[in-house]
């Protein structure tokens, strides 16, 4: 069903699945603040439907359940399918990391009686969205000896959290002048760790008294930071948003509400055709690369190795693979939002409560880095939608001169694959308060099940 209202086809019934769905997703969001998080749950997830690790199996036949996961930060589950992988799969692919401040190497230092992080912000962000908001800090420390401290402060409502301050209104005539990108610097964006002095008044006495606390309740000493991954996320949960609860608010929807629901997908879809395949990636926000973004080695070996336990471990099969395969990259749309709607252009752009959105293309300027989606890969997909009577619309970033960004498609593309941007319209997208839909996000995971069965 082509662009129409969910909500005004719904029954009863299937809005009550739009708000159960919704609980699911929620806890899940609230729980994967970062790419590590999001994976321990997948396993969890995928363990409890009876999903193995791959290394646990000797040999590959329809409807096995594998997952595999890399670095603690890619996930990926497969279902087999009557078909070899050879002959085809159905891919969604989506990623997991969002736009965060990252705590730098050398973080801690003392300034005018207050310890601070340092932090380097990573994706794309407003920086001013990071003041005066509640922080939580994430992530792990790893000692020379290889132990590895998981950090989690700030979700527990009995935890502090921390913070960026932001200059006072009464004295910011100054600031104010400024334009929004330079009202506040980067530099700047330091979080506020403690207050109280330790033994005395030295030139580092609070930072001391900041270490001794983290000695002292995680283990761990200044050098070890070197070794860290810790960042800054938007403190709580996500919470229903709107006075008929209609929305989901919530810190890192892009993109883990299309995680989520292709996860889900796989999980509940059961036994296809062709294999069908959940894989969760990370680095997107900073141009997928590394080990752990989707131009890393890793899918491809991890489908070399399915093959190899189907018993065809040649590469031909892998290119064979990648290139049957039909993928949906599972990313989230800038939603049309009435208050600036003049970067839109109303014919071609997305709206809350009309489906999972289809992106032919991203890209910036003369479609300047895109996965254009071939036509007959659009007509597969419209038939699986129609099919299934799934609500969908298609949509481009915005305006032409506009702006513009991208996805993981171009990069799968590259394997000769056929991949279609689709996903969940968000608003506020890359902000700490992100909203979705309810509506737009139970469709996109229906709509992501009739594509693993077409
Ligand atoms: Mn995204
Ligand atoms: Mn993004």
């Amino acid at each position: 069903m082509y662009a129409k209202n969910i909500w005004l086809d719904a029954d009863a019934a299937k809005k009550e699945k739009i708000h159960e769905f919704g609980e699911a997703y929620k806890s899940f969001l609230s729980y994967g603040k970062t790419e590590r998080l999001v994976v321990e749950e997948a396993i969890e997830m995928a363990e409890k439907a009876g999903f193995k690790p791959l290394s646990e199996f000797k040999e590959l036949k329809k409807g096995d359940k594998v997952y595999v996961t890399n670095k603690g930060k890619n996930f990926l589950a497969a279902v087999i399918g009557e078909k070899s992988l050879e002959e085809g799969s159905r891919i969604l692919g989506a990623h997991i990391d969002s736009p965060r401040l990252d705590i730098k190497q050398n973080p801690l230092y003392e300034k005018g009686g207050f310890a601070y992080f340092e932090t380097h912000y990573y994706g794309g962000i407003k920086k001013y969205q990071y003041t005066t908001i509640p922080l939580a800090l994430h992530g792990v420390v790893y000692k020379k000896d290889g132990t590895c401290i998981k950090i989690s402060i700030g979700e527990d409502p009995n935890d502090p959290v921390l913070g960026i301050t932001d200059l006072l209104i009464h004295l910011s005539a100054a600031q104010m002048e400024k334009p929004l990108a330079k009202a506040i610097e980067g530099e700047n964006l330091d979080l506020t760790v403690g207050n109280i002095p330790q033994d005395g008044e030295g030139k580092h006495a609070v930072k001391h008294a900041v270490m001794k606390l983290l000695q002292d309740k995680y283990g761990f000493e200044e050098e070890d930071f070197l070794s860290s991954e810790l960042v800054a996320v938007p403190a709580g949960p996500a919470r229903d948003y709107g006075l008929d609860a209609s929305m989901i608010a919530g810190y890192g929807h892009d993109d883990r509400v299309c995680a989520f629901t292709s996860f889900q997908a796989v999980l509940d879809q059961g036994q296809c055709e062709y294999t069908t395949i959940a894989v969760l990636v990370d680095k997107e926000e900073v141009g997928s690369i590394g080990a752990t973004g989707a131009q890393s080695a890793w899918f491809e070996n991890v489908i070399a190795e399915m093959l190899a336990l189907e018993g065809k471990d040649s590469n031909l099969a892998v290119r064979h693979a990648m290139s049957n395969a039909k993928m949906l990259s599972s990313d989230v749309s800038g939603a049309v939002d009435p208050l600036y709607s003049s970067v839109n252009e109303p014919h071609n752009s997305c709206y809350f409560g009309k489906g999972i959105v289809f992106n032919k293309y991203t890209g910036a300027r003369g479609k300047s880095g895109c996965n254009d989606a071939m036509p007959e890969f659009l007509a597969f997909v419209r038939n699986a939608m129609d099919s299934n009577n799934i609500h969908y619309q298609t949509s481009e970033i915005g305006k032409v001169d506009a702006g513009g960004g991208g996805t993981i498609a171009y990069i799968l593309g590259n394997y000769n694959m056929y991949v279609l941007d689709a996903g969940v319209p968000v608003l506020s997208m890359h902000s700490p308060m992100e909203i979705v839909s309810k509506a737009d996000v139970y469709e996109t995971y229906l709509a992501y099940k009739a594509f693993l069965k077409a």
